[in-house]
């Protein structure tokens, strides 16, 4: 699975390499008040004190006891639209800093689309394609890889079209993707295939998904096709898009609302599953758009 790269071990800690240069000093310090000439001894000792209080001065300032230095074999994380971030449970945040508090939208605009988490997308894709008139039976594949909806049709057996919905606001998507998908619909014999985005495609995406009759629906594409809904459909869709907290990411891994979490005093916020460090999922905090 995506999010189950591993961070790439052995990140050195300057602060116990700084502590760790003290120690030939003083054992050679050491050595030498026992043994040798002792002349030199006394610089020794100075050197060893100076990198014993610089390192001390770096560990403080990370802010964290030597004990806490992260065992990367035990954690998993993301590194969704090629953010890298620590997946260890860093400091809560009491009132998240990226909380849209613009008020909710009155009507379909692409302002509902970058206001909601990528689990609610989701479930307003689902939502719209079964208004659509196909029985929708839905597959999440996660915050990033997004998720298919598989349509049925009362007189065919097996599915009759295949929708890939993805909540890409800040990524388009690409002529890899488009081909990934026609693959899955050749696998399952489908001529008909919807693939939608909150945001963009490349133009090149876009040409292979004509030529594969691929309906490449973006952003706008998706608000195209709600305004063809009922005015009553179009009210529900906006209801389930905004109930509660229609902001606040879902873990990818075991489906709990997540809080903005910061890895240290000065370090980058991020979104980190409610059950971290036993749930090591993270999503990058985006910027309001
Ligand atoms: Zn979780």
């Amino acid at each position: 699975m995506w999010w189950a790269r591993r961070r790439r071990p052995g990140k050195t800690d300057p602060a116990r390499q700084v502590l760790g240069m003290a120690i030939p000093f003083l054992v050679l310090g050491g050595v030498l008040l026992a043994t040798g000439p002792r002349a030199l001894v006394p610089y020794l000792f100075l050197v060893a004190g100076v990198l014993l209080a610089w390192g001390l001065l770096l560990r403080l300032r990370q802010g964290k006891p030597a004990e806490s230095a992260f065992d990367s074999s035990q954690h998993r994380n993301t590194s969704m639209l090629g953010s890298q971030l620590d997946s260890r449970a860093g400091d809560l945040l009491p009132e998240p800093s990226n909380r849209n508090l613009r008020p909710p939208a009155g009507v379909w605009t692409m302002q509902v689309l970058r206001d909601i988490e990528w689990r609610r997308f989701e479930t307003v894709c689902t939502m719209l394609f079964a208004q659509v008139g196909l029985e929708a039976r839905s597959e999440s594949h996660g915050a990033e890889d997004g998720i298919d909806i598989w349509l049925y049709s009362q007189h065919a057996e097996g599915p009759a079209a295949l929708v890939r919905c993805r909540h890409w606001l800040d990524k388009p998507v690409s002529t890899q993707d488009v081909r990934e998908f026609h693959t899955l619909m050749t696998r399952h014999k489908l001529l008909r295939g919807t693939y939608a985005t909150s945001g963009k495609f490349k133009p090149q995406a876009r040409e292979l998904a004509k030529s594969s009759g691929i309906n490449a629906m973006d952003g706008l594409g998706l608000l195209a096709l709600i305004s063809q809904r009922t005015p009553q459909q179009k009210k529900e869709l906006l209801s389930i898009a905004y109930e509660g907290e229609y902001w606040r990411p879902t873990c990818g891994l075991c489906g709990r609302k997540m809080a903005e979490r910061r890895a240290s005093r000065r370090g980058k916020t991020y979104w980190g599953c409610v059950d971290a460090p036993n749930c090591a999922f993270t999503l990058p905090v985006r910027k309001p758009s």
